[in-house]
């Protein structure tokens, strides 16, 4: 527990994927840390698969090999995929992207979140510099002269020089900065289950795009698939409440029955789907990391890499104002750090809103020149390596 009046360098608010990774990141670049988190940090289990995924980049990747925790998730568990398949369901159009073709040896790898979180408090658990503050929700912040003061529910205090917030998309950290997010509700559901398929997946992310949503089938390591499946709330509401058995029907319907019959081997768990960007990403000693500053649809896979994308250019960017011997919350590099992040983030938002509109239309010259853009990229190799190198996080 933390004592009134506890003083760090850096606070974190917000221990999930994004936060437990700047908060090593920046512990192993010297900083102290002070890391706290609502609720308790979900365990991974060897034993059964947890049910939230992400397709992780190999510019992700690159980040947590750099901070010591790639080896131990892979040795643990994760699934390579070296193919991409995204078709339309209303016309013919497809794309084919392969690992070997981009001469690397794999597009990204499908982990398990509660396994990166694990991994990166395993880390910061054994480091010095690291306060863990678990269990208690910030409540407010008061600016002072040379610090800001944050005030837990449980009554303690914490003076911090730079507070980061990295508390998801409903930021408390945000609100209280009186920073405005613009937000676009695609009154859809994402539907996340794990199932197994009666053919193989062969390493391959898939992606079929209905007229109702996307439909994705990403490999897991011991041959069973995670599924998101979006649609329109209604139609998510009629699938939720179908039996197991006749979900499952759908499902493999709904996916041309591609890698054959599909049996769920999990609960289904429904995400509402939303873009939202805030206006700022950075305030007063403070700076937004990840779901707090930015929220993709999950369609492109993009939300938790754009948020380590964060971590790294903050960690490079913190680094540079010490070196010059500029206080940490210097609002020349933190301003700096805000506009490139802003600016990237804001052209994968426009992007991914831009796919999610295009192929959500029913129009027939859309849906015509939709296939035709598919056909188009999956012809021309410099194009088509354009969107690896984006899916890769070059
Ligand atoms: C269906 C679905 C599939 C997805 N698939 C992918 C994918 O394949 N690849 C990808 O890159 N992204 C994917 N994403 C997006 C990704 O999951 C998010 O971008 C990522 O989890 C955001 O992480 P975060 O750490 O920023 O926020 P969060 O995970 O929301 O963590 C915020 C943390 O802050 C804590 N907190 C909140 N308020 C307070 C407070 N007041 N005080 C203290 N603590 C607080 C919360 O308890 C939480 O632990 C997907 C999202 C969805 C919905």
């Amino acid at each position: 527990m933390v004592k009134k009046d506890h003083r760090s360098d850096i606070t974190i608010v917000g221990a999930g994927m994004v936060g437990s990774a700047a908060a090593l990141s920046l512990a192993r670049a010297g900083f102290n840390i002070t890391l706290i988190e609502a609720n308790e940090i979900p365990q991974w289990s060897a034993e059964e698969y947890y049910l939230r995924v992400s397709a992780i980049s190999l510019a992700s990747e690159q980040l947590l090999e750099d901070i010591g925790v790639w080896q131990q998730i892979k040795n643990r568990r994760v699934s390579s995929y070296e193919h991409m398949r995204v078709w339309d369901a209303s016309g013919t159009g497809r794309l084919e992207f392969d690992a070997a073709e981009s001469g690397v040896a794999y597009l990204g790898h499908i982990v398990e979140n509660n396994l990166i979180n694990d991994s990166l408090i395993e880390q910061l658990q054994g480091m010095s510099n690291v306060r863990f503050v678990i269990g208690v929700r910030l409540s407010s912040m008061t600016w002072l002269e040379e610090a800001v003061q944050l005030r837990l529910e449980n009554g303690d205090e914490i003076r911090s020089t730079l507070v980061i917030a990295a508390d998801g998309d409903n930021s408390s950290v945000r609100q209280l900065c009186g920073i405005e997010s613009s937000r676009h509700d695609y009154l859809q559901t994402g539907i996340v289950a794990r199932v197994r398929t009666s053919l193989s997946h062969n390493s391959t992310a898939w992606q079929r795009f209905l007229p109702s949503g996307p439909l994705a089938f990403l490999p897991l390591a011991d041959g069973s698939c995670s599924i998101v499946w979006s649609a329109d709330q209604q139609r998510a509401s009629d699938l939720l409440s179908l039996n197991d058995e006749d979900f499952s029907k759908q499902l493999a319907d709904a996916f041309e029955n591609q890698l054959g019959s599909v049996e769920l081997l999990s609960p289904r768990v429904a995400f509402p789907l939303m873009l939202a960007n805030a206006n700022s990403y950075s305030a007063e000693r403070v700076v937004l990391l990840g779901d707090a500053a930015h929220r993709v649809h999950p369609l492109a896979g993009q939300g938790v890499n754009l948020g380590f994308q964060d971590v790294i250019d903050l960690t490079s960017i913190l680094r540079e104002a010490s070196q010059h011997q500029r206080g940490l919350a210097d609002p020349l590099y933190l301003r700096r750090f805000a506009r490139r992040r802003r600016a990237d983030a804001s052209l994968m938002l426009a992007g991914m809103d831009g796919i999610q509109r295009v192929f959500a239309s029913k129009q027939q010259f859309v849906c015509k020149s939709r296939n035709l853009a598919m056909d188009l990229i999956n012809q021309l190799p410099v194009l088509k390596q354009f969107f690896v190198n984006r899916a890769l996080g070059n």
